[in-house]
């Protein structure tokens, strides 16, 4: 595959980060005989701050990549979403679909990211862990042609005709060559803990619309995700369209909201596992370009969780699989500068994809961001099954993308019609 590379490459790809984003481009390209070297700061198996929860968007990204998706597998299956709010709560199962599976799971990050990381080691990608990428190697031209990195506390240098960063929300990677968050783009700050619960095999995911504090309504939304291990997932978030966001003690929030939980649910400081730790979801592709100097960026790194729902893992998983057929045709042409031609088209397949979605989930940030508007549709629409579940589609982008029902053909115009700027 390497006809145009140097002597001096160390393979033809190099990702930096083997998060779902980094692993799943690794594996895509492994598969298509490509050379890749996937570089980890961590030793697995390691935590990352999440909810652990999987919508049947990311069960068909693992069905794709070969997974056994099997309570034997260590999975946790669920059949829909509880949504509690304006004092109701709604079981809603996920759509019968022709284009995903009827169901989603729940599995620690902890173990759900090794389990990637093998998946891609095994199809042929060289995976170093407690390597720390610490910036980019540069061309005469200002281009990417490698990195430095940390390992054993000595300097290296890795070089490859392509590099990706899959490095997560906070990618320094791509700070480090220009590339800062925008601005304009929505940002979440979310905060997660464990709990043992005696509702630890919950088979909904459970989603909170509005969080009380005795009879004061409190900002954010909250979840709780059964672990099947005996503890529950239990975290809450914030968007930046909301007025108490950067000034917000999140963890006295959680447990003003989990104050109010029925004591048998177990929600409480003896019952709590682990610390509660938080981080940011990036949403809406709120990092642009995602090819830029010759870096491509994956994931987090790109801003590719879902606004409307805070999901990431299919996000990142699906754009994995996008950039590794990018890389692939673009490593097989001659030149560098078809290379690069080729590599260029990248952004432009990212918004092909999600690029009216992820504007309608903007638009839908801006709205949710004003509580009394949120409140008013809470109330008029946890009354109204039939428009729940036109929700559940729309916020869990669950419809066929060709032909289906009316609420299907209703999503994919919306999509279609919705403004897409760069
Ligand atoms: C509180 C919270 C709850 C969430 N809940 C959910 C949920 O329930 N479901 C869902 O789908 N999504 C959820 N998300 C979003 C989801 O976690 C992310 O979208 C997803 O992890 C993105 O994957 P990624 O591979 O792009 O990045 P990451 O998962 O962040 O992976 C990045 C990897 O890069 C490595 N790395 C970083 N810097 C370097 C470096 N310098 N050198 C080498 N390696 C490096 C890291 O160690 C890590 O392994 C949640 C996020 C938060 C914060």
């Amino acid at each position: 595959m390497s006809n145009q590379g140097t002597p001096a490459d160390d393979a033809d790809v190099i990702i930096v980060g083997a998060g779902p984003s980094g692993a799943t481009t690794a594996y895509y390209l492994a598969q298509a005989g490509v050379n890749v070297l996937l570089l980890e700061k961590a030793r697995f198996p390691r935590e990352k701050v999440c909810g652990d929860g999987l919508t049947p968007r990311a069960v068909k990204a693992l069905i794709s990549m070969g997974v056994d998706t099997s309570p034997d597998a260590g999975w946790l299956p669920n059949k829909g979403l509880r949504v509690i709010g304006a004092g109701m709560r709604l079981e809603l199962d996920w759509p019968d679909l022709d284009a995903f599976p009827g169901y989603g799971l729940v599995r620690p990050r902890t173990d759900f990211d090794e389990v990637l990381a093998r998946r891609a080691q095994a199809a042929g990608a060289k995976l170093l862990e407690e390597v720390s990428v610490t910036g980019p190697v540069l061309d005469d031209a200002g281009q990417i042609v490698g990195v430095s990195a940390r390992e054993d506390g000595t300097a290296k240098t890795y070089r490859a005709r392509v590099v990706v960063a899959a490095d997560g929300n906070s990618s320094r990677l791509a700070v480090a060559m220009g590339l800062r968050k925008r601005d304009d783009r929505p940002l979440g700050v979310a905060v997660r803990t464990y709990y043992t619960s005696p509702r630890h095999e919950d088979d909904y995911l459970e989603s909170w619309l509005d969080l009380w504090d005795g009879d004061k309504l409190l900002p954010g939304y909250g979840w709780i995700f059964g672990m099947g291990d005996g503890t529950s997932n239990v975290g809450l978030g914030l968007l930046n369209t909301s007025k108490a966001f950067g000034n917000t003690d999140y963890r006295d929030l959680l447990r003003r909201w989990l104050a109010g939980m029925p004591e048998e649910w177990g929600y409480t400081e003896e019952n709590r596992t682990e610390p509660v730790r938080g981080a940011a979801l990036p949403m809406g592709f709120n990092r642009t370009p995602a090819h830029y100097r010759g870096l491509m960026l994956a994931g987090d790194a790109a801003g590719m969780v879902n606004p409307f729902n805070g999901e990431g893992i299919a996000y990142a998983m699906e754009c994995g699989e996008i950039l590794s057929r990018v890389i692939a045709h673009a490593l097989a042409r001659p030149t560098r500068a078809e290379t690069e031609r080729v590599l260029r088209g990248y952004p432009q397949a990212l918004r092909d994809a999600y690029g009216g979605y992820y504007a309608l989930g903007r638009l839908f940030v801006q709205l949710i961001g004003r509580p009394e508007l949120m409140r008013y549709a809470t109330r008029k629409g946890m009354n109204r099954p039939a428009l729940m579940r036109f929700a559940l589609k729309l916020l869990a982008n669950l419809s066929e993308p060709r032909g289906g029902d009316a609420s299907d053909r209703v999503i994919s115009a919306m999509t279609r019609l919705a403004p897409n700027p760069r």
